[in-house]
C-alpha cells in the first residue's frame, strides 16, 4: 500500500490504531475458519468512532483498496480472511451500549460481543434472547452481517428478527440509520419497518460487502428465571420431527431444542458429556434436548405438563436426563463447535436451514457423504425458528495430509450441492453455496447489480458474497 495512504490513515485515527508491522499483519491474516490459507493484508486500522469510519472508507473508494470490515473474527467460512493488498478494518473500539428501557430496545456498537451486551443488560434484569455459540468473542454487528443463528433462536427466531435498526456506513464513506431512527427526531428504535423498503434487511447478512455497521439496535426483553431441561425418546425420525413442530403450534415455550440422532449423540457426548455430568444411558434412536423458559412459573408449569403429552402423543417417552439440555443451555455462549477446537479437529462447516420436517435429510446426506469420501463428520443444529431448524454439519480432516484436505473439500462441495436439492437454504451467500447452484440466476443476478450500486468500485470484501 502507498506509504502517503498509511500516513492519512494515520491522520485518521492516530499512529497507535494502525499498523503494518508484520507480526500484526499475521494476527489478521487468520481467523477462527479452520481450512482457509492465511492472506496478510498491507495494513490493519482501528478506529474509533462512525466519523473514522467514514473518513476511512471514503479514502479506500478514492484509491480503490479492497477494505475487509473485521469485529470478532470467529466467522468460520473465511470471511474475514484478508485478500492480497486489502485494508483490514477492525471495528472492536466502537463499543458503546444505549438501553433504551421504554423502548424496549437497545443499540450497541459494532465491537459490543454478545458477551458484554449480556452482562450489560442482566443489570436491568433484561436480555437479548439470542446467543450464538461463540457469544463470548463474536460481536452483535458481526453476526447481523452473517445473519446468524443460536441458543434462544427456538422462540425468537434467529438474530434478523431481534434487529430493530443498523447505522450503516456506506462504501463511498456516507452514512445511514435504517428502521425508526431514520428519522433523526425518533426517541429511538422501536419499529423495524419504517420508510418503505426494508433496507435493514439488506445488510443482514451481506458479509460487510454493501457497507459498514457501525451500530445495532436491538429488541430487549425481560429476562427469564424459570427453566425446565429435559430430554425426550423417540424411536422414528418423524415423530421427533412431529414433536419440534407440535411444540411450535401449541405456543410451548422452548427456547433450546435440538433433534440427535444415536449416533452423533454418542460422539457429541463423548466430547462434553464428562464435563455435563450427563449419565451413562442406552439412548433412544431419536433424542430431542429441550430447554422450556418463562418469565413465569406458572406458565412454565403449564408448558413443561403440554411437552410431555405432546411427546406422548407423538410415540415418544420422556427421558428424564436433565444434564444434556442443562448443559447446553448454561454452556450457550461458548458451545456450540467449541468440542471441536477442543479436540484439535480440522474442519469445514455448511451451515444452512432445513425444516423441521426436512430434519431428517440433512442427515442422510451427511451420512452417504462421509461413507462415500470415507470421512468423519458431526452435525448438529436446533430450532431455529417458526418453521426452520438449523443445522452445522462438520467434515473433518487432517491439515497435515493435503490429499484429505482436497478430498474434504470435494466432499463439502458436494454436500452443499445435495443439500441444495433437498431444500436446504444457507443463512448467507458463502461462495461454496453457489458452486452447484443452478436454478437461482435471476437472483444472483439482482445481487450483483445491488452490490454494483453500492460499491461500484468493489472494494467492500471482494468474492465474499456468492463470489461476487
Ligand atoms: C466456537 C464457535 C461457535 C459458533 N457458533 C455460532 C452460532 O451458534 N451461531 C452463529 O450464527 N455463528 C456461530 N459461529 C460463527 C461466528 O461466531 C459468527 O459468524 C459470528 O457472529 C461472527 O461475528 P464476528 O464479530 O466474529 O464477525 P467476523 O468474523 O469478524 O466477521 C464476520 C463477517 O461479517 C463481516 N463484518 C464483521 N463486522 C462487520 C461490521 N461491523 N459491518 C459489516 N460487516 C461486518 C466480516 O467482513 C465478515 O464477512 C461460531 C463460531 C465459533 C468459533
Amino acid at each position: 500500500m502507498d506509504p502517503k495512504v498509511i500516513t492519512e490513515l494515520e491522520e485518521i485515527v492516530g499512529t497507535e490504531y494502525v499498523s503494518t508491522r508484520e507480526d500484526v499483519l499475521i494476527a489478521y491474516s487468520v481467523s477462527a475458519s479452520t481450512s482457509f490459507e492465511p492472506v496478510l493484508p498491507d495494513a490493519v486500522i482501528r478506529p474509533g468512532t462512525t466519523q473514522e469510519v467514514q473518513l476511512v472508507l471514503k479514502l479506500a473508494n478514492k484509491n480503490g483498496i479492497p477494505v475487509i470490515p473485521r469485529s470478532g473474527g470467529s466467522s468460520l467460512q473465511g470471511e474475514v480472511i484478508p485478500k492480497k493488498g486489502s485494508l483490514v478494518i477492525e471495528l472492536m473500539r466502537i463499543n458503546g451500549i444505549t438501553l433504551y428501557k421504554d423502548l424496549r430496545s437497545v443499540t450497541v456498537g459494532a465491537g459490543v460481543t454478545y458477551g458484554m451486551l449480556d452482562k450489560f443488560l442482566s443489570k436491568h434484569d433484561l436480555w437479548v434472547p439470542f446467543y450464538p455459540g461463540s457469544s463470548l468473542s463474536a460481536t452483535v454487528a458481526g453476526n447481523v452481517a452473517v445473519n446468524g443463528a443460536g441458543f434462544g433462536s427456538a422462540k425468537f427466531g434467529c438474530i434478523a428478527e431481534l434487529v430493530f435498526g443498523l447505522e450503516v456506513v456506506l462504501p463511498d464513506g456516507r452514512v445511514i440509520q435504517t428502521g425508526s431512527e431514520a428519522n433523526p427526531n425518533a426517541p429511538g428504535p422501536f419499529l423495524r419497518y419504517a420508510f418503505g423498503p426494508d433496507l435493514t434487511g439488506l445488510f443482514i447478512g451481506s458479509l460487510g460487502s454493501f457497507g459498514i455497521i457501525t451500530k445495532v439496535s436491538l429488541k430487549t426483553h425481560k429476562r427469564m428465571h424459570f427453566f425446565d431441561y429435559n430430554t425426550y425418546g423417540f424411536e422414528v425420525a418423524a415423530q421427533a420431527e412431529n414433536f419440534l413442530i407440535d411444540l411450535k403450534q401449541n405456543d410451548i415455550g422452548s427456547l433450546w431444542a435440538a433433534i440427535y440422532e444415536g449416533q452423533i449423540l454418542d460422539f457429541f457426548l463423548d466430547m462434553v458429556g464428562d464435563e455435563y455430568g450427563v449419565p451413562n444411558h442406552d439412548w433412544p434412536k431419536y433424542t430431542v434436548s429441550l430447554v422450556l423458559g418463562s418469565i413465569r412459573e406458572d406458565q412454565l408449569l403449564s408448558d413443561v405438563d403440554m411437552a410431555k403429552g405432546i411427546c406422548e402423543r407423538n410415540g415418544g417417552h420422556v427421558i428424564g436426563i436433565r444434564e444434556l439440555p442443562k448443559g447446553e443451555w448454561n454452556d450457550r455462549m461458548r458451545e456450540l463447535a467449541r468440542s471441536s477446537y477442543v479436540h484439535g479437529w480440522h474442519w469445514r462447516i455448511l451451515y444452512h436451514h432445513q425444516t423441521p420436517t426436512n430434519w431428517h435429510k440433512t442427515m442422510e446426506e451427511l451420512w452417504s457423504i462421509m461413507d462415500e469420501y470415507r470421512l468423519l463428520g458431526h452435525t448438529a443444529g436446533f430450532q431455529s425458528g417458526h418453521s426452520s431448524y438449523n443445522y452445522y454439519p462438520q467434515l473433518y480432516y487432517d491439515p497435515q495430509d493435503k490429499d484429505e484436505e482436497q478430498t474434504v473439500r470435494n466432499a463439502h462441495r458436494e454436500l452443499a450441492r445435495r443439500l441444495f436439492k433437498t431444500g436446504a437454504v444457507p443463512f448467507k451467500l458463502a461462495p461454496y453455496w453457489i458452486d452447484g447452484v443452478e436454478e437461482m440466476t435471476d437472483y444472483l443476478e439482482l445481487v450483483k447489480k445491488l452490490k454494483h450500486a453500492l460499491d461500484p468500485k468493489g472494494i467492500m470484501n471482494p468474492g465474499v458474497l456468492g463470489g461476487i
